[in-house]
């Protein structure tokens, strides 16, 4: 089942990168196993996946600890700050860091871990109100500063959730506004070089927008399980 449905993603993804004119390579795929058991990661990590998505702090936790592979882990959810201490002993990337709070914790346990602490600033670039992320450009551009002086975490990316619609002009700005931020940023000597976003609905679009890693769930895994 999962075979058969990751052969179909990375079909729709090789098609979306030829007419994007661009590289398989460029773009790494996050299989999302939120609430799936540990038998379909392990399954897909057969498969050849290596990166798996993770959006509550104790579900990673308990997965990273019972899973033996080498998986890279993705924390990709809503982050509170006394969660902080067991994602940062787990996670290669936390998507989600969206306030100077966040990041100010994340630094200090990245500290005392000893690592640096791969981030992406988590945007909403579609301006619903239900969508976490930073709008305020004035605010994102504080917390890139923050992140990249902060001495413990390194700013690798952008990452944002695009609206769930068919529209396609509405994804594409959504997605297109994240890639001219990442330009914009780096203009002013930030040197970002993910932009993360694109899920089951919307990941095609995403490619040709400019995504380097895709947050796929349901269309490797099945429908969710709550
Ligand atoms: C659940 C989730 C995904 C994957 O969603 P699908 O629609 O199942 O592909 C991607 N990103 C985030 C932040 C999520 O919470």
């Amino acid at each position: 089942m999962i075979a058969e449905r990751l052969k179909t993603v990375e079909r729709k993804i090789a098609e979306a990168c030829k007419r994007a004119n661009r590289k398989r390579s460029e773009i790494r795929l996050i299989a999302v196993s939120k609430t799936q058991p540990d038998e379909a990661v392990l399954e897909a990590y057969k498969l050849g996946i290596k990166d798996f998505g993770e959006n509550k702090a104790q579900e990673l936790k308990r997965k990273a600890s019972d899973i033996k592979e080498n998986i890279t882990w993705h924390f990709i959810g809503h982050l509170q700050t006394n969660k902080v201490k067991d994602v940062v002993k787990v996670s290669e990337f936390i998507h989600s860091v969206d306030s100077i709070k966040l990041a100010n914790e994340i630094n200090k346990r990245a500290g005392k871990a000893g690592k640096k602490q791969k981030v992406l600033l988590e945007i909403n670039t579609s301006g619903e109100e239900t969508k976490y992320g930073l709008r305020d450009e004035k605010e994102i551009i504080a917390l890139a500063r923050f992140c990249t002086e902060a001495g413990n975490l390194e700013l690798t990316g952008l990452m944002t959730m695009a609206p769930f619609v068919q529209d396609e002009k509405i994804l594409r700005n959504c997605f297109g506004s994240l890639r001219e931020l990442k330009e914009k940023l780096n203009r002013q000597g930030f040197n970002i070089t993910e932009l993360s976003m694109g899920m089951t609905n919307d990941y095609e679009i995403a490619v040709e927008e400019g995504a380097t890693m895709l947050r796929i769930g349901t269309a490797i895994f099945g429908s969710r399980k709550y």
